[in-house]
């Protein structure tokens, strides 16, 4: 498919499986909306690495979706979006008891409810250009749970929960919205947990990653980006048109357990 015509916007972008989606729609001639919270130089010459790579438009957009008005603003300064993938998550790993509540807090705002500001905002947009896609990126972590994963686990569910309700509420207009369920991706978050396991269940890094890390996922190989990527493209193709409301997992067998 040439979407050379559409606009994509991808939240926490500038690494790991967001980037991937980045790089993969804009290779596909898209105009693509980098953002992250950090506002960094890095993140600017990133934005026009990708338009020279790739011969399109890219703009990096700062917003800290830990705010709800930031959230909002972020999709209601770009006139035009045709795709909206909500991809940014973070993660702590703490058992209940220890679980700090303002990270509790931060996780339920970024992985969750940044995706009910951005879709709110998005929506409208969608309708008057007859065409959408919304693409939530919750994970094997949103049909399964883990232990010392509370705030994340709570917040994925809830975004496949959020991901039907407005599959239904758009089910009649020309606008889709799935969720894509990745396994274990070896990203900045991932690697970013390693040195939390490895104190919580006492073990180095090579027994975390086979034992803990790659231990529910069938396949013992890590899911890359360019494969959820892949996934995203699917859904926003014509083959697409009818599926909604899906949460597709790509997982290596991870939620067949
Ligand atoms: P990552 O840490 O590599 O990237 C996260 C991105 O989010 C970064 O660009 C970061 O700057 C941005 N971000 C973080 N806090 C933000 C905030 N407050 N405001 C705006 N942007 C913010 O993570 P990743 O592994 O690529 O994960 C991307 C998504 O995929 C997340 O939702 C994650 O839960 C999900 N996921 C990842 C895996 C995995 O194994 N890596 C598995 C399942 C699901």
């Amino acid at each position: 498919m040439n979407f050379s015509s559409k606009t994509v916007l991808v939240t926490g972008s500038t690494s790991g499986i967001g980037l991937g989606i980045i790089r993969k729609f804009a290779s596909l001639g898209a105009k693509v909306i980098l953002n992250s919270f950090t506002n960094t130089p890095e993140d600017h010459s990133l934005a026009e690495e990708i338009a020279t790579k790739y011969k399109t438009q890219a703009v990096y957009q700062k917003a800290d979706l830990r705010d709800p008005q930031e959230a909002r603003n972020l999709v209601k300064k770009t006139p035009v979006i045709d795709i909206l993938v909500n991809n940014a998550g973070i993660q702590l790993v703490s058992p209940v008891e220890d679980f700090p509540v303002d990270k509790w807090n931060e996780i339920i705002a970024v992985n969750l409810s940044s995706a009910f500001h951005t879709t709110a905002e998005a929506i409208p947009k969608m309708k008057v250009n007859g065409w959408g896609r919304i693409i939530n990126i919750s994970s094997c972590h949103g049909m399964r749970a883990s232990p010392f994963k509370s705030a994340y686990v709570s917040a994925k569910h809830g975004l496949i929960g959020f991901t039907k309700t407005i599959a239904l509420e758009t089910a009649e207009s020309p606008i889709t919205c799935n969720a894509i369920c990745p396994g274990y991706v070896l990203t900045p978050l991932v690697e970013q947990q390693i040195p939390d396991l490895m104190k919580v269940y006492n073990k180095d890094r090579e027994s975390v990653i086979r034992d803990v890390v790659l231990a529910r996922q069938p396949s013992k190989n890590f899911v890359t980006a360019e494969q959820i990527a892949d996934a995203a493209v699917f859904l926003c193709s014509s083959a697409a048109d009818q599926i909604t409301g899906l949460s597709m997992p790509v997982d290596g067998g991870w939620t067949a357990l």
